[in-house]
């Protein structure tokens, strides 16, 4: 019989490779998780954790504005970044430390190096050198930022990394992308205070998302006082002689800025990893391809999360590490259900999202119903925003089956989990409407929208 260093090598501390790692330890295995960072990955260090807190932070400047009407007068007030940033620093140590106390609880060995195949079954420890030997191989090695290296002047620009970090906090920004990640930094550097451009090529923000989210957050963003230059890209970046950024746009001339943000898209970490050597097969994008089951085209080594451009969402990531577990240690195949996945835009105000886009569903189903509403939230009656929610829910109406769900408004994240559910389960528009409104909510239009706004045939919106 074959023998072999561990039962499990895990590439990568992040929230695929450290959910596998630890279930596998948890089991009795023996398991080596290897981190050339920080464990807690992307999400932890620098994706979802920190923006949350981000975004709670460029929040505060509305609420000091909000409470007036409520009959407060506030003080004086001022921001400090470098306080935000040692506060965050704070939070993300302390989350780093459950994920390594999780794993060392559950008997894993944590490894701090960066980890390369070297064959079928051979990892090598790069701080090291040595090499390992392992039955089964995980590759959970995430993604990073696209530089944009085709772009003169894109060594001069910050990525979501750095966002984080910026030793001195700009006066102004110009952010590059039309994705959530540019959308939320948008929303977060003009929260804080930073005169804030958002650049994108495409007609409009959040491609894929229902054009009325799109549209409603555009809108918001503007109306709050950011730039969205749309159908725009940039031709080139330069540093002026006081150290800001020259930069020049295609179709609305050139612009001065402190910092450039791009936020163009994420590439899989798999340059270097020894993939070729081990038998395993990217496609174009550099991200491995694997099965139904997240196992790539060597025998033994299996991939997930962000490396195999799937889903690049945490929640996806920790489920198909609980799958891999299921299948690999409690034979049990179980593959990732990646449909209907309920997912947020933390921008101000937040999309929340599940199922199909009404565009998306027009293509699926020959007839939809679409339920609608757009109305101003309690809370800005007194404190006077002008803001709106929209509210919508996309229904087949063969068969009445609530198909897409989608929501701009505060806390849109949070009724998306739960609206998530009800899709899941495959309720229908009949569900709904016998469901009782919780009130006064934002939420209760969800459920007291009666009749169709407006009805979709082979496409085409009809009255
Ligand atoms: C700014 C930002 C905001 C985000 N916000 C959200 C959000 O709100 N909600 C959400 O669901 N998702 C969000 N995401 C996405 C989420 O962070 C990722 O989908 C998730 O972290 C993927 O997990 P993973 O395990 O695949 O990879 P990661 O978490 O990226 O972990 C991979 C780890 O592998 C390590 N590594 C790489 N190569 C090696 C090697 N050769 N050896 C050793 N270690 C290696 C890396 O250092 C990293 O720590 C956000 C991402 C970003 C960038």
């Amino acid at each position: 019989m074959t023998s072999f260093d561990y039962d499990l090598f895990v590439i990568g501390g992040g929230s695929g490779g450290v959910r596998s790692g630890r279930l596998a330890a948890g089991m009795g295995k023996k398991v080596a998780i290897a981190e050339e960072f920080r464990y807690g990955g992307t999400c932890v260090i620098r994706g979802c954790v920190p923006k949350k807190l981000y975004v709670y932070a460029s929040q505060f400047a509305e609420h000091f504005e909000d409470a007036a009407g409520f009959g407060w007068t506030v003080g004086e007030h001022h921001f400090d970044w470098s306080k935000l940033v040692a506060a965050k620093e704070r939070e993300i140590t302390r989350l780093e430390g459950l994920y390594r106390k999780g794993l060392e609880n559950a008997g894993a060995e944590i490894l701090q190096t960066r980890a390369e195949l070297v064959g079928p079954n051979s990892i090598k420890l790069v701080n090291t050198g040595k090499t390992v030997t392992a039955e089964r191989i995980l590759i959970a090695t995430g993604g990073h930022p696209t530089p944009h290296s085709a772009l003169p002047g894109h060594d001069l620009c910050i990525s979501s990394n750095e966002a984080f970090d910026l030793p001195e906090f700009p006066k102004s920004i110009l952010i590059a992308g039309g994705g959530y990640i540019a959308v939320e930094f948008a929303n977060i550097f003009h929260g804080l205070g930073v005169e804030t451009t958002l650049i994108y090529r495409g007609k409009e923000i959040l491609s894929r998302f229902d054009q009325d989210m799109r549209r409603g957050l555009h809108a918001a963003m503007e109306q709050k006082g950011i730039r969205i230059l749309c159908g725009d890209v940039l031709q080139s970046i330069k540093q002026a002689d006081d150290g800001r950024r020259v930069v020049e746009t295609l179709n609305h001339g050139g612009l001065t800025v402190d910092q450039v943000m791009l936020a163009l898209g994420r590439v899989p970490n798999t340059k270097g990893l020894g993939l070729e050597t081990a038998g395993v097969n990217t496609n174009d994008k550099g991200a491995i391809v694997v099965d139904a089951f997240s196992r790539t085209s060597a025998p033994g080594i299996y991939a997930l999360g962000d490396v195999t451009d799937r889903i690049q969402l945490t929640p996806v990531a920790i489920h198909e590490a609980m799958c891999f577990i299921e299948t690999e240690y409690k034979h049990n195949p179980v593959s990732p259900d990646h449909d209907l996945i309920a997912t947020a835009v933390f921008s101000q105000p937040e999309i929340g999202t599940v199922g199909m886009s009404e565009e998306q569903a027009g293509r699926a189903f020959a007839e939809l119903e679409v339920y609608r509403a757009e109305f101003r939230p309690i809370k800005a009656t007194l404190s006077g925003r002008t803001e709106k929610t929209i509210m919508k829910l996309i229904v087949n109406a063969a068969d009445r089956k609530v198909v897409g769900a989608h929501i701009l408004g505060h806390e849109a994240g949070e009724m998306a989990q739960l609206i998530g559910i009800t899709l899941k389960a495959g309720c229908t528009k009949d569900d709904f409407d016998r469901t009782m409104a919780v009130h006064p909510t934002a939420a209760e239009e969800l459920v007291t929208m009666y009749t169709p706004s407006y009805r979709v045939k082979d496409g085409q919106k009809v009255a």
